[in-house]
């Protein structure tokens, strides 16, 4: 008898129908002798009318607060699934984060867990039932309901899984596994067998929200089994793993993420001199405003020009920042744009490959698309272009690098 953690995604629970077509899923597994944890989402479209309530209340509202109510989305949905499963004769019984004591640290809407206590769970399991928790949602220290961030629900699922040693964490969801990039953007995209932990993370941090990235981060870390699969197609799904096979078929590129959400900031004209990086960029990290790529360049006329981008929520308060120190320093301008997408190859094969990035830049030249900025590391390649060519050079890269699946055998 095997321990598994399923954890059902928004659109899967998005309505009375869906719930009870989960709840027949969870039943076939059960008969087959299974115990069963199921995570679930809110029901999709609920996280953001909730957030939407509280914007009309106030631009920036009260974290503390917002976590209380985004929080209900799940308590909905829990209740409704245990209801289906008792329906179905089915013994169910749903949790909030706060009562399976998900504990975590105290920042609201992107807490992290600390830890969990599984004992309450495993009670339950022996008695015969399934648990049905609330993804999402967690409880600090002190008592206060927390949120993990968007996404989070994939978090829950895989450290439930790690806390309770299952022996695989499901995640159900609308696409029938992990793709070589998102299928609804690129129909020629090719579903993965397996992509190794490190990929997916890296996938997944730039921009791939297939996984939230914490969720990998954990199943990594505590070597959970994890699969993705589709809610209501059969299928195997993708398969998480550890090891890096060492074959001779292996692709150079495993998959294409793209991620809309940056902004770009230039600084020009800034004096060439020591500390010049941390003038500019202390002040924007003690914002608590994170920075991904950054550029600068070649002095000429004793003065250079430095380049970086954030998450298109901190543009504002960035260039605000930016502005002063610009002020200070005596530089000539600072520009920033909004207008720009990142899109990165990824791939462990890229490791035993020269020429990788060479071949990305051919491709993207040859469609036109102007490179803002580069970066790489070991296992990927990220360039900023225009937002208005992310889904041609997603495409162009896709062929490039013969991901493209054979006729007829796209997602949809
Ligand atoms: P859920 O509500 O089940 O958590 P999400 O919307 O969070 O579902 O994640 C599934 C979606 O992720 C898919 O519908 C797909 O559009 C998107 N996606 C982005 N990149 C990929 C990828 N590489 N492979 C599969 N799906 C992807
Ligand atoms: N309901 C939350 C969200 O929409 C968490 C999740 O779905 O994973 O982000
Ligand atoms: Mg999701």
């Amino acid at each position: 008898m095997a321990l598994i953690v399923q954890k059902f995604g928004g659109t899967s629970v998005g309505s009375v129908e869906r719930i009870e077509q989960v709840a027949e899923k969870i039943k076939k597994f059960r008969d087959g002798g299974d115990d069963i944890v199921v995570v679930v989402s809110a029901m999709s479209g609920e996280t953001n009318r909730l957030i939407d309530l509280a914007k009309q209340i106030s631009d920036r509202p009260v974290a503390r607060e917002l976590d209380v109510m985004v929080s209900t989305g799940e308590q909905v949905t829990i209740a409704l699934l245990a209801m289906a499963l008792i329906k179905r004769g089915v013994p169910a019984v749903s949790f909030t984060g706060n009562q399976v004591r998900i504990l975590t640290d105290s920042a609201h809407t992107k807490a992290r867990i600390l830890q969990i206590d599984s004992q309450r769970i495993q009670r339950e399991l022996k008695a015969g039932r399934v648990v049905v928790v609330a993804g999402f949602q967690g409880v600090d220290g002190k008592g206060n309901i927390t949120t993990l961030g968007r996404g989070g629900s994939d978090t829950t699922g895989v450290a439930l899984a790690a806390a309770l040693k299952a022996d695989e964490c499901q995640i159900y969801t609308d696409v029938d596994g992990v793709y070589t990039t998102d299928p609804r953007v690129v129909a020629k995209a090719r579903r993965l067998d397996k992509i190794t932990f490190e990929e997916m993370l890296e996938m997944a941090s730039l921009g791939s929200k297939v996984l939230q990235i914490r969720a990998v981060e954990f199943a990594g870390k505590y070597s959970v089994p994890l699969r993705v699969l589709h809610s209501f197609q059969e299928g195997p799904g993708t398969l998480i793993t550890l090891d890096e096979e060492e074959s001779m078929e292996q692709p150079i590129i495993s998959g294409i993420a793209f991620n809309r959400d940056e902004a770009k900031l230039t600084i020009r004209g800034v004096p060439d001199t020591p500390g010049v990086a941390f003038k500019i960029l202390g002040p924007i990290s003690a914002a608590n405003v994170e920075v991904d790529m950054i550029v600068q360049n070649v002095a000429h006329d004793n003065t250079t020009d430095f380049t970086f981008t954030v998450h298109r929520n901190d543009y504002n308060s960035a260039l605000q920042i930016l502005q002063t120190i610009a002020n200070e320093m005596g530089a000539r301008e600072v520009i920033g744009d909004t207008d720009i997408a990142k899109v990165s190859i990824v791939g462990v094969g890229m490791r035993s490959h020269a020429g990788v990035a060479s071949r990305m830049f051919e491709a993207l030249a040859k469609e036109n698309i102007n490179i803002q900025m580069i970066s790489t590391s070991e296992i990927k390649v990220s360039v900023v272009i225009e937002e208005k060519y992310l889904e041609l050079a997603v495409r162009a890269l896709h062929t490039a690098f013969e991901l493209d699946a054979p006729a007829g055998k796209t997602a949809e």
